[in-house]
């Protein structure tokens, strides 16, 4: 597998040689080709023995010239700084391409919350907002759950954020982070958006190709959040899950795997290994395995060469962002294989932190129905644009939503210029 600092080289590339497709204007370029704003905390957290430990904390603010900066907080032992450089552009790229008012960011923390206690996990998160400070804000970076990270984890930062400012001030502030729990100012719907988004996509994908999602087979790599609400949108529109992957090994069934039993045993095993009687087997019998559609939604880089060159599936549909490294994509392409790309597939995250940001603008909660319904519309309207653009430029999708993405960066640009 390929090394993760390639993975900013990889958008890198991927954004010059769009830039050079559509003739961006070297202007907006030179504004694109680097993160406005990088910030780096050391901070020292009291761990459990009564020591201090001492982490390093990431936000990366990639651009914001269509709203505030926005984007996910990755809890993870590999988190670097070109790593998240890369994933604060892709957000940068998926706001605009699905038409949010929002800009691009990520951040992170270099650690395994598995290897902490919930204890200090609660104070490596409230140490790293209160390090952050004022680099965040409701109505300037709103950060949001990713790998590692989850509800609580953003109801630790919104407190202490909200602890931080007067008395008066403190619940207009609840919206400085999204994908909360409901109780504390979270949206319905939140929990299952990204996964849904994917079942979203796939579904217009399928109507374009004329295939019956009802019999249909899938894979899913990462059965966390998004991979398992990613399964359960497909078996309830009748697909079968046949083959799971992720850190802990490979199970694989024709007759198919119960995914709400699977949801629960990961929840409180942390990985799929040891699951009923299932047989543990090695990764690359995963990429082997025939599907109709495989979710990769786990960590990037994971399809690479190896893993492209034994794949037989019809379509790839990008849950995790950044999953295929370019050369892999090229194998499938030739092989005919579908591809929905990160920036679009997995976009329903980021749809639905914007409906809570608005709820908690305005104090006024919507009902479930009407949050699916907006995700709905918003995601699928994407979808037929990415598919006409593809058409037009006679290009891949995830080319053509990086057209669609910077055409309207330029757009916006060519009208406020920079100032002073
Ligand atoms: N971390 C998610 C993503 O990569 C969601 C970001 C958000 O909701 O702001 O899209």
């Amino acid at each position: 597998m390929s090394d993760k600092v390639l993975f900013l080289e990889y958008v890198m590339n991927k954004f010059e040689e769009v830039a050079k497709k559509i003739k961006l204007d070297p202007k907006v370029k030179t504004i694109l080709s680097q993160p406005k704003n990088e910030i780096i905390v050391n901070f020292p957290v009291l761990m459990d023995n009564g020591e201090y430990e001492l982490f390093k904390g990431y936000r990366i603010q990639h651009n914001n010239i269509l709203g505030p900066f926005k984007g996910g907080i990755r809890y993870h032992e590999e988190v670097k700084l070109d790593e998240v450089k890369a994933l604060a552009m892709l957000m940068t790229i998926k706001c605009s391409l699905v038409g949010l008012p929002l800009g691009g960011a990520k951040g992170g923390i270099k650690f395994n919350p598995r290897n902490y206690s919930q204890d200090e996990v609660m104070r490596v998160t409230r140490r790293f907002t209160h390090s952050l400070g004022d680099c965040i804000g409701p109505n300037y970076d709103i950060p949001a759950p990713d790998m590692g990270t989850n509800g609580q984890t953003m109801v630790w930062m919104m407190d202490t954020y909200m602890n931080t400012r007067d008395q008066g001030s403190r619940h207009n502030v609840r919206g400085v982070v999204t994908g909360k729990t409901v109780e504390c100012g979270g949206t319905l719907g939140r929990a299952s958006a990204t996964g849904t988004g994917v079942v979203m996509c796939i579904e217009e994908w399928a109507r374009g190709c004329g295939l019956d999602l009802n019999g249909s087979s899938f894979s899913i790599q990462g059965f966390g959040n998004v991979g398992s609400w990613a399964a359960i949108g497909l078996v309830n529109l009748g697909a079968k899950l046949t083959a799971v992957n992720d850190h802990t090994g490979t199970i694989i069934s024709e007759e198919g795997i119960n995914v709400h039993a699977l949801r629960e045993y990961v929840l409180e095993n942390g990985g799929i290994s040891g699951y009923k009687d299932f047989e543990v087997l090695e990764r690359d019998a995963f990429f082997k395995h025939k599907v109709d559609i495989m979710v990769p939604a786990a960590l990037e880089n994971q399809i690479d060469v190896h893993e492209a060159k034994m794949m037989d599936v019809k379509l790839v549909a990008e849950g995790a962002n950044g999953p295929t490294t370019p050369e892999a994509e090229q194998i499938l392409a030739k092989k005919g294989t579908d591809l929905i790309p990160d920036v679009l597939a997995n976009s329903g995250g980021v749809i639905v932190s914007y409906f809570e940001w608005v709820q908690n603008k305005s104090s006024n909660y919507w009902v479930e129905d009407k949050v699916h319904a907006e995700l709905k519309r918003i995601i699928t309207t994407a979808y037929l644009e990415v598919v006409n653009t593809s058409n037009n430029h006679k290009c891949d999708m995830r080319t053509a939503s990086f057209i669609k993405s910077f055409e309207a960066l330029q757009h916006t640009y060519a009208q406020r210029g920079i100032f002073p």
